[in-house]
């Protein structure tokens, strides 16, 4: 722990870490230690990680990346941050992260725009950007993040790390500030398929303080153990004969994941992941999923829906920042979050005020539903029926540099293409390393994006693992 604390306060640079306390880490150290001692140890006993500062923490701030909880310190810790500690796990700090998870460069946060470790002209994708930062600069092996519409796939691929969104309902989003509630679910960033596979299965589990969280997966009780012995079975499935393990894996590849936005560099490094899955043994079977495109407008009308809603608690009488100066009280409530909250949320704020106002709804809001509806529906056509599993891209490019998309916030959410209808469906996805850009961009990372069937986390862990 007290090594990793000083990697961490050595990394300034790169502005991962937005609050560190080494008091509390060597307290939570000294007492895996005597678990070890005493033999009562959780299967994360003294493995450092950290946390995306959108959990709440007992003791450490939780800003969630904005200036409207800056000073914010929460009175319990989320059902994550208490599962991983009850595993053993030793927290080094917190992360930075875009503004209430709103983003897909970290270039959203209150405190400042988070560097690429690969290429520190780069952003290292959002919003867990200073997990993925974290974890690809070898500050900590593992960090938390979530995942609204890609938030910890798409910084993982770009990172050139390992990063899992389990089917929605499987982790709690007890103590997660809140985003978009029926898309939000948190996931691990790791250096391998096996790190996150330690994270996710310690931080899933059903709790009665999340009201969609999942009591039962397929019949399984969903808890601690449940997705390594899924991965487990799967290993035992795919042990194929010598050089061919995932012999009889079918791989559906969408056509609509290789159309025209895709940058040729990615598409490059994708094509050679699959052939070499082919060698592994698979099959490719191309898939189509005819509404990849419209899981953007789908999404950036429910997403920024459930975030107005999620939002309005942010009033500067309960906590939060207050003004300093008002008149009344509506005033006191417009000035404080006038001034708490930046550009990108006021934006989602606005757009979702407007879906959801009389007259608008049916018009927007219950045509994405509709869409929602009919996204998931293709991709149970596409794994249910022709498929086991798919893949393709998880970003359209690789990261782009720091102030690129700075003029045009919706640059952003058009990147978002290739994850948003994962999320739409609350499918499991996981993204891992397969190459890196070309030319200029030789040293930006590349991610394979893996997508399974509900409850499919642990055998996309275990294909990954016979990939890595
Ligand atoms: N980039 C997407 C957005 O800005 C997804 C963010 C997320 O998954 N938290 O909404």
């Amino acid at each position: 722990a007290q090594s990793a604390l000083d990697a961490a306060q050595a990394a300034q640079d790169l502005n991962a870490f937005l609050h560190i306390d080494p008091a509390l880490t060597l307290a939570q150290a000294s007492a895996a230690d005597a678990a070890i001692a005493a033999g009562t140890a959780g299967p994360l006993a003294g493995i450092p990680i950290a946390h995306k500062d959108a959990f709440v923490t007992r003791g450490w701030r939780s800003t969630a990346g904005s200036k409207m909880l800056a000073d914010y310190v929460s009175p319990f810790d989320a059902t994550v941050v208490e599962r991983l500690q009850q595993a053993g796990a030793v927290s080094i700090g917190k992360l930075n992260c875009d503004e209430f998870a709103m983003g897909s460069g970290n270039e959203n946060s209150a405190f400042g725009v988070v560097r690429n470790p690969w290429d520190p002209a780069a952003v290292p994708g959002g919003s867990s950007g200073g997990s993925a930062a974290a974890v690809a600069a070898r500050l900590v092996p593992a960090a938390t993040g979530t995942d609204t519409g890609g938030s910890v796939r798409q910084p993982a691929a770009l990172c050139g790390i390992t990063g899992i969104k389990p089917t929605y309902g499987t982790v709690s989003r007890y103590g997660i500030i809140a985003f978009g509630s029926s898309l939000d679910q948190a996931g691990p960033l790791a250096a391998s398929s096996r790190d996150a596979l330690a994270l996710l299965d310690a931080m899933s589990g059903f709790d009665p303080r999340d009201a969609t969280s999942v009591e039962r997966c397929d019949g399984a009780v969903n808890e601690p153990g449940r997705i390594r012995r899924d991965f487990d079975a799967a290993q035992s499935r795919y042990d194929g004969a010598g050089a061919r393990p995932l012999a009889g894996l079918r791989i559906g590849v969408p056509a609509e994941y290789f159309g025209d936005g895709l940058a040729a560099d990615v598409q490059a490094a994708v094509e050679a992941a699959l052939r070499q899955f082919e060698e592994l043994g698979a099959v490719r079977v191309p898939v189509s999923l005819p509404r990849t495109e419209l899981a953007i407008p789908a999404y950036y009308v429910i997403a920024p829906a459930e975030a107005s809603s999620n939002l309005s608690r942010y009033d500067g009488v309960r906590y939060g920042h207050r003004a300093a100066e008002y008149g009344d009280l509506n005033e006191m409530i417009s000035r404080s979050r006038a001034e708490g909250f930046g550009d990108e949320v006021k934006r989602r704020i606005l757009v979702g005020t407007y879906v959801l106002s009389h007259g608008y709804y049916d018009a927007y809001y219950l045509q994405a539903q509709r869409l929602r509806r009919m996204i998931a529906q293709d991709f149970q056509r596409a794994l249910g029926e022709q498929c086991d599993v798919i893949m393709g891209p998880v970003a359209p490019t690789v990261a782009k540099d720091i102030g690129e998309n700075r003029d045009d916030p919706t640059a952003d959410w058009l990147a978002d293409i290739y994850t948003l209808g994962v999320s739409l469906a609350g499918l499991p996805a996981m993204s891992i390393p397969c190459g890196f850009g070309q030319g200029s961009h030789a040293r930006r990372p590349v991610g394979l994006q893996i997508i399974g069937n509900y409850f499919d986390e642990g055998r996309l862990l275990a294909i990954a693992d016979r990939y890595q």
